[in-house]
C-alpha cells in the first residue's frame, strides 16, 4: 500500500458539511452556523519566513491601537513599512472564524468577501491545529488572508481589484533514504517499535509480508528483519513516513524478499526478487498481529472440542476486541450464532475456497456482504464453547478442512509481473536487492563476533 503524504494535526471537528448557495441571506445563516462551531483562537506568530517571535517590548513598539483593539498574542515585527505585517492565529477547538476576524480587527463582512472567494476553498472549514494569518494595508483594510493547513498546503487570499483570490501554495518534501535492521525478541510490533519504526511503519511492513508470514505463529526469536524505507523531511526535519522500498525478513532460515515497484501501467505493489506479487490470494494470520503481545503462541490453548473430534483449525490466541480479517476477498455466506460456534463468519472465496471465523466477541458483517482481503469482519472473543479469548480459524478446500497453517502450499500462485517487464524490474531491484544483502552480511558478522 503507497502510503500518501497526507497533511497532519487536521482533526476534523464536528463541522457540518453544508452547501453553500449563491444567495448572500442563505450564505450568511449558513455562515453563521459554521462559525458557532469552528474555532479559531489566538497564537504566536509562525509563518515561515518570519522574524522570531517579538519580545513585549516589541510588541509595545509594533501594536498599533485600533478601534476596537485586536490583542494578537504577538505581531511580527516588520521594521519595513512598505510590508505590512502578518497576524497569525492558530485554530483550536472551541473558537469560531467570526471571533477570530473579529479579533484580528476585521469584520463578519471581511469574512464574507474572502470567503466567497475561496470559492471550493477551504477557508469555511478550519481545523484545530491550522493557522490563519491576516495582512492589512496601511488604512487598516484587509488585504490578504493566509490559511497554513498543513506544513504542505498553504492558501493565500489576496485582494485583486476589489474581491479575493484564492491560490494554493504546495510544498514538496524532500525524502530522505534510511535503512533499518531488527532482530526479533518476542515479536515483530516490539522489534519495529524499538528499532524506531512508527507503528504505522510496522504495519505496512506486516501488510507486505501477510501473504507469506504468518506474523502471530511464525517468528521465532533471532529472525531479522531489514527494511530500506524513506522519511519525509520539511526544512530538515522528519515530516513523514515515507514509502517502504525493500524489505527482508528471515524466518528460521528461510529468507523473504520484498521490492516496490511501479509496473509500465502505472501500478504500485510489492514483489518478491523473481517478480512474484507480495499479494497472495489469502492473508496467512487473518487478524491484527500487532494486538498479539507475543509471536510464540504455540497453540496452547486445549479447545473443548479436542477431546470430542480431531481440531480443525488453528488458534489464535489475542485480546477480546481485537480486528479479524477477511483472509481473502470472498462473499459471507454464514453470519450468525450457534451454541459451539459462538458468534462466527464463513466466507466462500471463488468456487473452491472457504473461510471460518469463530468464537467472534462482535460480527462486522452479515450474510451476503461482499468483503475484501484485509476487511474487518469481526472482533476476537471468547463466545460458544471457548475457553478464552481466541480466533478459531478453519481453511476449507472443495468443502474439506485443511490446516490453514500448511494450506496455502497448495493454493493457487500469486500474480508475477509479465515476462516481457521482468528485465525492467530486476534492473530497478538491482541496487536494493545489493544493499538488502549488505544489511544482512553485516548483522550476520556482529552476531557471529
Ligand atoms: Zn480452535
Amino acid at each position: 500500500m503507497p502510503r500518501n503524504p497526507s497533511p497532519r494535526g487536521a482533526t476534523p471537528i464536528a463541522a457540518p458539511e453544508v452547501p453553500l448557495h449563491r444567495r448572500p441571506v442563505v450564505w450568511f445563516a449558513t455562515v453563521g452556523a459554521l462559525l458557532m462551531v469552528l474555532g479559531l483562537t489566538l497564537s504566536g506568530p509562525e509563518g515561515e519566513g518570519e522574524p522570531p517571535a517579538p519580545t513585549d517590548a516589541e510588541m509595545a513598539a509594533t501594536v498599533t491601537p485600533a478601534d476596537p483593539p485586536p490583542t494578537p498574542v504577538a505581531v511580527s515585527a516588520a521594521p519595513e513599512p512598505l510590508i505590512p505585517p502578518w497576524k497569525e492565529f492558530r485554530v483550536r477547538n472551541g473558537d469560531n472564524l467570526s471571533l477570530i476576524f473579529n479579533r484580528a480587527g476585521f469584520s463578519d463582512t471581511d469574512l464574507y468577501r474572502v470567503a466567497r472567494a475561496s470559492d471550493g476553498r477551504s477557508l469555511r472549514r478550519v481545523y484545530p491545529g491550522e493557522t490563519v494569518a491576516f495582512q492589512a494595508d496601511n488604512d487598516g483594510e484587509l488585504i490578504a488572508v493566509r490559511h497554513v493547513q498543513s506544513p504542505l498546503l498553504t492558501t493565500l487570499y489576496t485582494l485583486e481589484s476589489g474581491g479575493f483570490v484564492a491560490t494554493d501554495q504546495v510544498r514538496e518534501p524532500e525524502r530522505s533514504a534510511r535503512n533499518v535492521s531488527m532482530t526479533i525478541d518476542t515479536s515483530l510490533f516490539l522489534a519495529g517499535t524499538a528499532a524506531g519504526l512508527s507503528d504505522a511503519m510496522i504495519m505496512e511492513l506486516a501488510g507486505i509480508f501477510g501473504g507469506v508470514i504468518d506474523f502471530v505463529l511464525d517468528p521465532r526469536q533471532g529472525d531479522t528483519i531489514h527494511v530500506l524505507y524513506e522519511e519525509l523531511m520539511l526544512d530538515g526535519q522528519r515530516f513523514d513516513d515515507g514509502p517502504i522500498l525493500a524489505a527482508s525478513f528471515t524466518n528460521r532460515g528461510e529468507t523473504f524478499e520484498a521490492y516496490r515497484y511501479t509496473d509500465l501501467e502505472g501500478d504500485t505493489s510489492y514483489y518478491n526478487e523473481k517478480g512474484v506479487s507480495m499479494r497472495k490470494a489469502f492473508l496467512r494470520a487473518p487478524l491484527d498481529f500487532t494486538r498479539v503481545s507475543s509471536n510464540f503462541n504455540p497453540n496452547r490453548l486445549h479447545p473443548i472440542y479436542k477431546t470430542q473430534r480431531p481440531h480443525r483449525g488453528t488458534d489464535y490466541a489475542a485480546p477480546r476486541g481485537t480486528p479479524v480479517y477477511a483472509a481473502g476477498d470472498g462473499r459471507v455466506i454464514e453470519a450468525g450464532y450457534t451454541r459451539p460456534n459462538g458468534r462466527y463468519v464463513f466466507i466462500q472465496h471463488g468456487e473452491q475456497f472457504e473461510t471460518h471465523y469463530l468464537h467472534l466477541h462482535k460480527l462486522k458483517v452479515k450474510k451476503g456482504d461482499r468483503v475484501k482481503q484485509g476487511a474487518v469482519i469481526g472482533t476476537v472473543g471468547s463466545t460458544g464453547a471457548a475457553t478464552g479469548p481466541h480466533l478459531h480459524y478453519e481453511f476449507l478446500v472443495n468443502g474439506v478442512h485443511r490446516n490453514p497453517r500448511t494450506v496455502h502450499k497448495i493454493l493457487p500462485k500469486a500474480r508475477s509481473l509479465p515476462e516481457e517487464e521482468l528485465p525492467r524490474y530486476l534492473a530497478a531491484i538491482q541496487q536494493p536487492t545489493r544493499q538488502l544483502a549488505s544489511l544482512r552480511n553485516a548483522q550476520q558478522l556482529a552476531a557471529a563476533e
